[in-house]
């Protein structure tokens, strides 16, 4: 069988839709699953509905929700019709409905907790993939509408929630029959927990779901559809000249994923590298046109590519207490943990440590825990740039190449070595694209 996720531009119009089901027919004799995102743009407008409603600004959550029902309504209009039309209005009306009492409840309470904000965010998917189905079955495909929450089990973090593999594996195994001739359509993003309540996997999280889904079912190939010609060397909406990487190893795509290529989600890799999978990046708008394979081992050395990421807090804890003396490291990552933050870099001295996080929602608290440890500085709006390729270190000019492109960028911090495939940096944010830019020009417009 093999999966094919199309992501929110590869659905967001009757254009698009059509486009994917003409790629998903052709996979016909491959037993495709569909997995699809929210039309794009949706999964923004529930947000902003979510957070009105929570503020007690009703009037304003019901006027984004008559908007994207207009849309979902006239897209499948423009799909669809007769008595299947009338039905899929129905799911469509059904769904709104829910919504229509989240608002209210929200409105009523003043709040939202992370449960309410995935139980509103999940529509987009479930509105998506009913238009999705419904226009397959019209365009004569024999086809199945399965609910992702059937399978995808996972824990409470809502928000970002993590797939329970035993479970979800044991579930789709049992629930998703895929066959040839057939076509399943499933949402990207949700899932369920235990005690049977609406979870999601995090913004981006279609991609994911691809992947868990091809590895509980042994696929033999999971494929991202998606708006550019695959991963590319850098962002192509920075880097104008950005190109088509063929073939990329699951350790630097899954390095490129968390600093910032949002081409994929970060945890997308993960199912992928344990069965083996090869995941293929293309376009919906040029599907015969450049790729990337994404595969357990890519040939060749040297830089593959750079991503950036900005929202970056740089935390500086010194103490000279520190000095010849175990035990401070231990009790700092111990603080992070205590605050469920996740550090992405760290840079070390004799007398002090500095560290990156991404997630500032428990700052104040890991403050006040660090400044039992030493003396902290923060440093916000701060971004990183990673440089991603095998045995970097190898070519003895690649640092001083890095230093020479960024000529004018000051660097904060720089962490090199603890993997093999990526070099990366930390600058001010407002000078990152231009630094991604002159780092691209550096290494790929002269040949590099
Ligand atoms: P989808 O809705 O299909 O999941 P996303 O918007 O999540 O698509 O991801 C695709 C976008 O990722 C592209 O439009 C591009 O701007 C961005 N992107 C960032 N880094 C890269 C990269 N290295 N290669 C390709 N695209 C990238
Ligand atoms: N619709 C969700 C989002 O916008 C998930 C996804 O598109 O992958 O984040
Ligand atoms: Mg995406």
């Amino acid at each position: 069988m093999i999966v094919l996720k199309f992501g929110g531009t590869s659905v967001q119009s009757a254009e698009m839709i059509d486009r994917a089901l003409d790629i998903a027919s052709s996979y016909l004799d491959r037993a495709p699953l569909l997995v699809a995102s929210a039309m794009a743009q949706t999964t923004d407008s529930l947000v902003a509905i979510r957070d009105a409603a929570g503020a007690g600004r009703e009037e304003e959550a019901r006027a984004i929700l008559a908007a994207q029902r207009a849309r979902h309504v006239r897209t499948l209009e423009e799909l669809v019709s007769g008595e299947r039309l009338e039905a899929t209005r129905e799911r469509l009306d059904r769904l709104f409905a829910e919504l229509s009492s989240l608002i209210k409840g929200l409105a009523l309470l003043r709040e939202c907790t992370p449960r309410s904000s995935d139980a509103i965010l999940s529509i987009g998917e479930l509105l998506s993939t009913a238009i999705v189905a419904a226009r397959a079955e019209e365009r004569g495909i024999p086809t199945e509408l399965l609910d992702s929450r059937d399978f995808i089990r996972t824990d409470d973090r809502f928000s970002a929630a993590a797939p329970l593999y035993e479970a979800t594996n044991r579930l789709v195994r049992a629930r998703v029959k895929p066959r040839p001739g057939h076509l399943l359509v499933a949402q990207g993003f949700i899932g369920r927990t235990e005690s049977g309540v609406t979870s999601t996997l995090g913004r981006g999280g279609s991609d994911f779901t691809a992947t868990i889904l091809g590895a509980a079912l042994e696929a033999s190939e999971v494929q991202i559809w998606t708006d550019v010609n695959g991963i590319m060397t850098s962002d192509p909406r920075v880097v104008a000249e950005a190109r088509t990487i063929e073939r990329i190893s699951y350790g630097e795509a899954a390095e490129l994923a968390y600093f910032g290529a949002k081409v994929v989600h970060p945890s997308t890799i993960q199912p992928a590298i344990e069965t083996g999978i090869p995941v293929l990046v293309m376009n919906t708008r040029d599907p015969h046109g450049p790729r990337t394979c994404i595969v357990e081992r890519a040939e060749g050395v040297g830089l593959r590519a750079i991503a950036g990421k900005k929202g970056i807090t740089l935390i500086h804890v010194s103490s000279t207490r520190m000095l010849n003396a175990y035990g401070f490291l231990s009790r700092i990552f111990a603080t992070f943990e205590k605050h469920r933050t996740p550090v992405d870099l760290i840079a070390t001295s004799e007398v002090s440590v500095s560290m990156t996080i991404d997630n500032t929602s428990g700052l104040k608290g890991i403050m006040a825990d660090l400044e039992e440890i030493g003396r902290v500085r923060v440093e916000a709006d701060l971004a990183i740039i990673c440089l991603v390729g095998q045995d970097l270190w190898k070519e003895p000019s690649f640092v001083a190449e890095v230093f020479t492109a960024l000529n004018d960028t000051p660097i904060r911090m720089i962490s090199l070595g603890s993997s093999d495939i990526n070099l990366s940096l930390v600058v001010p944010a407002d000078t990152l694209e231009a630094a991604v830019r002159a780092l691209h020009r550096g290494f790929f417009d002269s040949g590099g």
